[in-house]
């Protein structure tokens, strides 16, 4: 039997991070469809547990694996992202974060020095703000 599926398996594609994210989503909706009347969620659920498992089964690997790693990078910016906001969160009480006009690059200045000139630290354009 092992080997039945091992032969099976050969050549196609498997598990991965993405689809691990799919079936925790799919178990999700159907944790809400259980506990409500909307069919739509159970529906959900086994629409999106059909599709992890036809990419399991897939064997265009290399299609799949790049639908991977694009999740992966997201991920990974997203985390990015959430450490940025934390930082700016802590540091709120002692400095104000302005966006440069021209090219959107976040700047950083000390609160409470009245109104400053902030000059871009990337594009060197300079703007008014009060601190
Ligand atoms: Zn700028």
């Amino acid at each position: 039997m092992k080997q039945k599926i091992q032969r099976f398996m050969a050549g196609r594609y498997g598990a991965d991070q993405l689809g691990q994210m799919y079936m925790g989503i799919s178990m999700v909706f159907l944790v809400i469809s259980f506990f409500s009347r909307w069919n739509i969620f159970y529906a959900l659920a086994l629409a999106l547990l059909g599709y992890t498992y036809y990419r399991m089964l897939s064997r265009q690997i290399e299609k799949r694996y790049q639908e991977n790693q694009k999740f992966l990078n997201w991920r990974y910016q997203m985390a990015v992202k959430k450490n940025k906001r934390r930082e700016r969160f802590a540091q709120r009480k002692i400095y104000h974060f302005y966006k440069c006009p021209s090219c959107k690059q976040k700047v950083r200045v000390p609160k409470g020095k009245g109104k400053i000139c902030i000059t871009c630290p990337k594009c060197k354009t300079e703007f008014i703000k009060k601190s």
